[in-house]
């Protein structure tokens, strides 16, 4: 029996979370949920799994919940932490976490891209545990693989705008981008897959996770190919099947020897044909950018992330067209001066100081 703390319960992670907990024996106890403004959705996930402690980070939730104060108490009472929290808000939850030495399964990436420095110590000691499709998979081929890694190709679907050309996907706007493909997400994470800034991400991720093998991504518009990690002999491995998070959600819930609560019922007849192909730079000018912030390190890349949060919304609200965000990201990190990301104070400083470019950015392109 696991003590589960499910940190984002309502959104998609942590409601497929929780179906898996319910329908695991008991393996999996809920101790602990949180959500921001949550509403009536916490309060019946609060009485149905019977959590000791509910969190409702929104200041006006409903009484009987705690704030986020309560946070450290929810992790240092659980066995296990899912954040599913989203966007670069996740971060606390897993310094918390890692201070606590309690095993994560992470599905707020952003821990990761703009405070993985903050994590080194509990990714070395192997409890951060990917929830991230591609990362999962990843994570599943390597593990009892003895021929060393040579690289870990990541697949992107290319979201709502990859049949477009780049001047019809930079004009595209929320009503257009919210249609996904192949994954039914949350509409920031829409958003970051129409841009690819999402694969930007994963891509550092990936560095974080992986350290030492190389990683690129291709396009893979079908979903089907949950990415794919090179041999030293150059063969590939990866997993395949037809997107479904609850698979990725239950494994590093669950681990790899338990018994599964899901099982696909997917067959490959079932797949549409497979294609592979480059990322096109032109209809996705963010991808590049992100990674270079990847790659210049520091807080670099929680400048890239505060950048894309603020331009996601403005994309959301109406105030700017799709290739708007990439025109934000890109003022933001010419202007952005980085600088050591080693405590959480300084990665909190490069993410005040890049929203208020992303503003300013913003204010400019009216
Ligand atoms: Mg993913």
């Amino acid at each position: 029996m696991k003590r589960l703390a499910v940190l984002g319960s309502t959104g998609s992670i942590g409601r497929q979370a929780l179906e898996i907990a319910a329908g695991s024996g008991g393996r999996l106890v809920v101790s602990a949920l949180c959500a921001r403004g949550g509403g009536s959705l916490l309060e019946q996930q609060a009485e149905r799994f019977g959590a000791a402690i509910v969190i409702d980070v929104a200041p006006d939730r409903p009484s009987g919940f705690r704030g986020m104060e309560a946070l450290e108490e929810a992790v240092a009472s659980s066995d296990l932490v899912l954040n599913a929290i989203s966007g670069g808000a996740g971060l606390e939850a897993s310094v918390i976490c890692a201070r606590a030495g309690k095993p994560l399964a992470l599905a707020n990436k952003e821990s990761l891209v703009i405070g993985g420095q903050l994590l080194q110590g509990h990714l070395g000691a192997g409890l951060v545990i990917p929830v991230d499709s591609e990362h999962s998979t990843i994570w599943r081929c390597l593990a009892g693989e003895r021929k060393k890694p040579a690289g870990i190709i990541l697949t992107a679907s290319g979201g709502a705008v990859r049949d477009m050309s780049p001047g019809q996907a930079a004009a595209a706007g929320p009503e257009t981008v919210l249609r996904h493909p192949t994954w039914s997400m949350g509409p920031r994470i829409t958003v970051d897959s129409a841009t690819l800034v999402n694969k930007a991400f994963e891509v550092i991720e990936a560095h974080w996770l992986f350290p030492g093998i190389p990683v690129s991504a291709v396009l893979h518009p079908q979903s089907i190919v949950h990415s794919l990690v090179r041999l030293a002999d150059g063969s590939m491995k990866g997993l395949l099947g037809s997107p479904d998070m609850r698979l990725p959600i239950q494994h590093a819930l669950l681990g790899g020897d338990s018994e599964p609560v899901f099982v696909s019922t997917d067959s490959p007849t079932d797949w549409p044909p497979l294609a592979f192909s480059a990322i096109p730079g032109d209809l996705y000018p963010a991808f590049g950018l992100v990674c270079g912030a990847g790659e210049a390190g520091m807080t670099s890349p929680a400048a890239a992330n505060a950048a894309d949060e603020v331009a996601v919304s403005a994309f959301l609200e109406g105030r700017i067209r799709l290739g708007g965000i990439a025109e934000v990201i890109g003022a933001v990190l010419e202007r952005f001066e980085p600088f050591p990301a080693d405590s959480f104070e300084a990665v909190m400083e490069a993410d005040r100081s890049a929203r208020a470019l992303a503003e300013s950015a913003l204010e400019a392109m009216r």
